[in-house]
């Protein structure tokens, strides 16, 4: 029977700000699952900590909220364990660009085959607005007393420089755009990584919906321009078509220069995508064949009776160095 999009809401009250980007990006979510016709009985969303980590509780699938920063380990755990589950992972830029990072840059190495969609609003929304990761240096929201006065991170290179194999950006108030970004994330072999431009209306006063729409952005005729545009509107092509050094560098650096464009003429759409890189699972299963049948969320563990029958020897065995 196919999956309604009612069916993957929950009836958990929601306290985010009025007109916060979360909404939008909670609706592709559910949006880009419902299309899929995803098992959400197979299906898990894994949250750090911070506003958009609450994302979990609304969505009818499997969730987990764990602690600020970690969302990446425990979905790695999850997807180790059990490489047949479909992973996302959400979070905010302070809690992923912050004292997440060193899991950001790890996650991308592993080449796990999952989902990571940040919430960028350059604020720690959840703690009064505070400056966050990907804040650009010099600007002033109405949260910060001074201007910021460390750099920002570009979110997009830095994942393509530790590993991840699809990276792109999305907008929150575009939620047809960004639902078929992530179903694109989804279906992509190995990890692929999703920021959103997220308006944090509440704290961050500058990169607001109507800034993003083009408000004070206007052209020679006066006429309001949008500040995002999509990449495949422009001919751009992200995709590493054949497995050779070359096409993969020249992809690499055409992505990390798109990644610098940024305020009036803000690309959003796949940067970049390459599937020749073996995943994880790939790697594990060449040194130990019996992951790929019997991984361990497939093993038994207990007899009817409820005697532990958990045996990873063989499993072991296999990666054991001799
Ligand atoms: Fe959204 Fe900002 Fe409110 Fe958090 S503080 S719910 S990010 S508008």
């Amino acid at each position: 029977m196919a999956l309604k999009l009612s069916d993957l809401k929950t009836t958990v009250h929601n306290d985010w700000c009025p007109g916060c980007g979360d909404f939008g990006i909670l609706n592709a979510v559910q949006m880009a699952l419902a299309e899929m016709n995803v098992d959400p009985t197979n299906t898990v969303v894994v949250s750090g900590v911070g506003c958009s980590s609450k994302a979990p509780h609304f969505i009818k699938t499997y969730g987990v909220h764990t602690l600020h920063g970690r969302s990446l380990p425990f979905a790695t755990g999850i997807k180790l364990a059990n490489p047949g589950m479909e992973v996302v992972v959400e979070g905010g830029d302070g809690d992923g660009m912050g004292i997440g990072a060193g899991h950001f840059v790890n996650s991308g190495r592993r080449n796990l085959d999952m989902l990571y969609i940040v919430h960028d609003n350059e604020v720690y929304g959840l703690t009064k607005g505070q400056a966050a990761p990907t804040m650009r240096l010099g600007m002033k929201t109405k949260s910060l007393p001074l201007p910021n006065i460390n750099s920002g991170i570009n979110p997009l290179m830095l994942a393509i420089a530790s590993g991840y194999t699809w990276v792109a950006r999305g907008y929150a108030y575009d939620v047809r755009h960004l639902k078929d970004l992530i179903i694109k994330g989804i279906r992509h072999k190995g990890f692929a990584f999703l920021d959103v431009l997220q308006p944090c209306p509440t704290y961050n006063d500058i990169q607001t919906k109507e800034y993003w729409a083009g408000e004070g952005n206007l052209d020679v005729n006066g006429r309001m321009q949008p500040r995002t545009y999509k990449l495949e509107e422009t001919g751009y092509d992200g995709v590493v078509h054949a497995s050779d050094e070359v096409e993969m560098e020249r992809k690499v650096q055409q992505a990390v220069l798109k990644s610098f464009e940024f305020g009036d003429h803000t690309p959003i759409g796949v940067f970049y995508q390459n599937e020749f890189v073996p995943t994880y699972a790939e790697r594990i299963t060449k040194r130990a064949p019996s992951y790929a049948t019997n991984p361990p969320a497939a093993q038994e563990i207990a007899y009817p009776d409820g005697t532990p029958v958990t045996n990873v020897t063989k499993l072991l065995d296999e990666l054991r160095i001799v």
